[in-house]
C-alpha cells in the first residue's frame, strides 16, 4: 500500500485546467520531490494533498484512504509553508502546541511531544521566545517542530527553504533530510531549485505545464541528455 496515491488528478480554476491528470504513487518512508518553474503546478498539486485545494478530478489517497473530502485537520498530514506561518504573539512552545491543543490532547501528552521535538530540532533553550526573537533558521526549525509534534503519516514541504540565504538553505536542507530520515515519516517536497530536489529526493517527480513529465530517482532524472 503506499503511503499517498495521487491518481488521475486534475485541477481547473474556471474553466483552465492547470494539472492534467498526474498520477504518483509515494512509498511508505520515501521522501518526494517535486521539481520545475513557477507557474508548472507544484503548489496547487501540493495543497490538492493537503486539503487546501479541492480536487476537480482524480483521487488522492492517504494511508490508503480516500480523503478528497476531508478537511485538513482530518488528513494525517502536516504541512510546513514558505513564510512558517507562526503565530506571532505565541512563543515557540505555544507555537508547536497549538495544533495538539485543538486536537484536545492531554497537557502532559503536549509537554512531552513538544519537548520531544524541540530536543531533536536544538530548540530548547528558544521554547518561551516569540517568533520576532529568532533567526531564520530557528523559524524554520520552529515549523518543522510544529509538523513533527503531530506525528503525521506524511510531512507536506512547499519551498520551507526560500526565505533563507544560500548558507542557511544549505544546513536547513541537510537538517529537514535528517530529521526526515530519523523519523522515517514521508515527505512531499515542493521546490523549483534543482541542486535542492537532488540532493533532498529519493525519487523526483518532474513537472512541466501541469503535467508529471518524469519520476524517477535524481541520478536517473539527470542522467538523461
Ligand atoms: P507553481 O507552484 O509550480 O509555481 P502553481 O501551482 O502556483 O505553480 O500554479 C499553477 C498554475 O495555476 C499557474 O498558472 C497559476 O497562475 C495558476 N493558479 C494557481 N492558483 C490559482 C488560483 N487560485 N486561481 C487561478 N489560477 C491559479
Ligand atoms: P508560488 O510562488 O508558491 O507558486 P504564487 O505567488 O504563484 O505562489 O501564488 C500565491 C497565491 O496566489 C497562491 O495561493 C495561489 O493559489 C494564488 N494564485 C496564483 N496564481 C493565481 C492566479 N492566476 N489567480 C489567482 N490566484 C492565484
Amino acid at each position: 500500500m503506499s503511503a499517498i496515491a495521487i491518481r488521475d488528478v486534475r485541477k481547473s480554476y474556471g474553466k483552465t485546467e492547470v494539472i492534467h491528470g498526474v498520477n504518483i504513487d509515494i512509498a511508505d518512508g520515501e521522501f518526494i520531490v517535486i521539481v520545475g518553474p513557477s507557474g508548472c503546478g507544484k503548489s496547487t498539486l501540493l495543497r490538492m494533498v493537503a486539503g487546501l485545494e479541492t480536487i476537480t478530478e482524480g483521487t488522492i489517497e492517504i494511508g490508503g484512504r480516500v480523503v478528497n473530502r476531508l478537511e485538513p485537520g482530518e488528513r494525517d498530514i502536516a504541512m510546513v509553508f514558505q513564510n512558517y506561518a507562526l503565530y506571532p504573539h505565541m512563543s515557540v512552545f505555544d507555537n508547536m502546541a497549538y495544533g495538539l491543543k485543538i486536537a484536545g490532547l492531554s497537557k502532559d501528552d503536549i509537554r512531552a511531544r513538544v519537548d520531544k521535538a524541540a530536543t531533536m530540532l536544538q530548540l530548547q533553550p528558544f521554547l518561551d521566545r516569540k517568533p520576532r526573537q529568532l533567526s531564520g533558521g530557528q523559524r524554520q526549525r520552529v515549523a518543522m517542530g510544529r509538523a513533527l509534534v503531530r506525528d503525521p503519516a506524511a510531512f507536506l514541504l512547499d519551498e520551507p527553504l526560500s526565505n533563507l540565504d544560500a548558507k542557511l538553505r544549505v544546513q536547513m536542507r541537510l537538517e529537514i533530510k535528517q530529521l526526515q530520515q530519523s523519523v522515517g515519516t514521508t515527505a512531499l517536497y515542493v521546490t523549483h531549485d534543482q541542486v535542492e530536489a537532488m540532493t533532498l529526493a529519493d525519487r523526483l517527480v518532474v513537472m512541466h505545464d501541469g503535467v508529471a513529465e518524469q519520476i524517477d530517482t535524481p541520478m536517473a532524472v539527470y542522467a538523461r541528455p
